[in-house]
């Protein structure tokens, strides 16, 4: 029988097997037992910082229950065509293969590695390719990020499933244990093309520069769709797995009439801090710590009826160029796995919600405002990939700062007073967030900390709304809305999922009708 045994451990000791051992027998009674890692978490709440430590103890290894991984059916039968080869798209295809469907992914990005050059481009010449960028091209937005594997999902078995499989194409087995597990920029690209030779392997396709422009809807079902605005093909089932910033794809939606909803989603500004200063904090004054990784926060308040929050917090990280049109800014950040870089950054957002404005009913109406901010702050800070930049504490005297400390963000930084950039409603709130944070973060408001603006690619600004029992659009019945892009997840980890549910609500729908 397996048991599970909770201590806690002091970070030094973590990888002391004999001592964790010894601590386990004491509460086992007995020296005759095998012990594996369930979870581990770092509890920094006090100056004595703690390991929580969860391990799985049994009489022998073969009572451990193995990983359950990809298990890939004989015979593909039936094709499911993906558009966008992001976590949900990868996930979906490789749930296809599992329930004997064969997955066509369409992608109007480039290839994993053709991608990486685009976005050096991007980095140090300010050309954004609109369908190669930090947000378009295979593995889709995760790609080039922090690769954060947690989630709010409760369902854990979901989770379990989804990190095995991250697991299997190659990522640390550590993310199976960790409270907040990380992959990393530098090892998630490997990760997608052993995800994507699998899914050939088994008789599914992939096609890059390949972008869905238009579809043909006959009987309530879209029969056909187009590609490249040149060639039509059939369709039996279609997954729209196209993320938060395939604008183009709402705009397709919207001219067939297709049922959207505008939906609250969160934007500010990228704040970036030295990563030694939130260590020093949240550590105590422990920094340089050999056993302790680069800290992280959560910071969370309500300013006028509105949350206010930190968002995809990337220790050791870069904060990113994350436009996919040449005319607007848009940041966000990635970490490699050591998450060693000096910087600490994280986005900093106000909930925006369709009721903030007075055409609440019109579906483009969030998507318009993000658009909106993007645009002002590309008009503000010289209309290249520089981003327009405030020190912290100015921002908060409404002073435009006279020099920065540093910025990890490579385009550049243009020294400009963000209260009048960005939309009075967002501004005002900020400054009074970031007074709250500074008592729950002692100094976390000074001139070292510097603001890029906008974070504004938080979550979809649109729904594709489903059905709630077969997942598919509420009028079209072949048409899958997946994934953050519809608004049904946010991160990689959830839209994995989603990307697998979707497949599995088709499969249901293919064996109803076979019987
Ligand atoms: C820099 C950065 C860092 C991030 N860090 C993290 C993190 O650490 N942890 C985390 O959980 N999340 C992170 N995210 C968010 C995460 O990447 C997304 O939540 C996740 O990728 C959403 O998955 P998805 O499959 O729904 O959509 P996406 O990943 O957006 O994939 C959609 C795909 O569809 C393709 N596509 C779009 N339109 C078309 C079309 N017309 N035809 C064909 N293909 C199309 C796109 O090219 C893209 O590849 C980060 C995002 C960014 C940009």
């Amino acid at each position: 029988m397996i048991e599970s045994i909770q201590i806690k451990l002091l970070p030094e000791e973590v990888s002391d097997l004999v001592l964790i051992k010894k601590r386990l027998a004491l509460e086992v009674g007995h020296n005759d037992f095998v012990f594996r890692w369930k979870k581990r978490s770092i509890d920094a709440r006090k100056k004595r910082i703690l390991i929580n430590a969860t391990f799985e103890v049994a009489k022998s290894e073969s009572e451990f229950t193995p990983l359950k991984g990809f298990q890939p059916a004989k015979k593909l039968k039936g094709t499911v065509h993906i558009i966008g080869a992001g976590p949900a798209g990868l996930f979906a295809a490789l749930r296809c293969i599992e329930f004997g469907l064969k997955p066509i992914v369409i992608e109007r990005g480039k290839d994993v590695r053709a991608r990486r050059r685009d976005l050096a481009k991007l980095n140090k010449e300010q050309i954004v390719n609109p369908e190669s960028n930090y947000c378009f091209g295979e593995g889709g937005a995760g790609t080039y990020s922090d690769g954060k594997l947690y989630t709010r999902s409760k369902k854990r078995g979901d989770v379990d499933k989804t990190l095995a499989l991250f697991v299997e194409f190659g990522a640390p087995k550590d993310i199976l244990i960790d409270a907040h597990p990380h992959i990393g920029t530098n090892k998630l690209p490997q990760i997608i093309v052993d995800i994507r030779e699998k899914i050939l392997l088994h008789g599914g396709e992939v096609r890059f520069e390949s972008k869905l422009t238009d579809i043909e809807i006959v009987s309530g079902k879209v029969s056909r769709i187009q590609i490249n605005s040149e060639k039509w093909e059939n369709v039996e089932e279609l997954v729209l797995a196209t993320g938060h910033s395939a604008r183009d794809i709402f705009d397709l939606l919207h001219r067939h009439h297709i049922k959207l909803y505008a939906k609250p989603f969160a934007l500010g500004v990228r704040v970036e801090h030295l990563q030694e200063f939130i260590d020093k904090i949240q550590y105590h004054g422990r920094v340089n710590d050999a056993f302790l990784p680069p800290s992280s926060y959560s910071l969370v308040t309500q300013v006028a009826n509105k949350g206010v929050f930190s968002f995809c917090m990337c220790p050791g990280g870069i904060i990113a160029p994350c436009a996919t049109e040449q005319e607007e800014v848009v940041t966000n950040g990635w970490s490699p796995s050591k998450r060693n870089n000096p910087y600490s950054n994280s986005g900093i957002v106000v909930t925006v919600s369709p009721d903030d404005f007075e055409n609440s009913k019109d579906p483009m109406v969030c998507l318009d405002f993000q658009k909106s901010v993007e645009r002002a702050c590309w008009e503000a800070a010289g209309k290249t990939q520089e981003v327009p930049a405030q020190c912290l504490k100015d921002f908060i005297d409404r002073k435009v700062s006279k020099s920065f400390p540093r910025s990890s963000y490579q385009p550049g930084i243009v020294s400009v007073d963000l209260n009048t950039v960005l939309p009075k409603m967002i501004a005002d709130r900020l400054r009074k967030a970031f007074l709250d944070f500074d008592k729950k973060m002692k100094g976390f408001v000074s001139n070292d900390a510097v603001l890029h603006a906008p974070e504004s690619r938080t979550s979809s600004p649109i729904q594709i709304p489903r059905d709630r029992e077969s997942f598919a659009h509420i009028e079209i019945k072949n048409l899958y809305p997946c994934a953050e892009g519809a608004g049904y997840a946010g991160g990689i980890i959830s839209a994995a999922i989603d990307g697998m549910k979707v497949v599995e609500k088709i499969a249901e729908k293919s064996e109803q009708k076979i019987a």
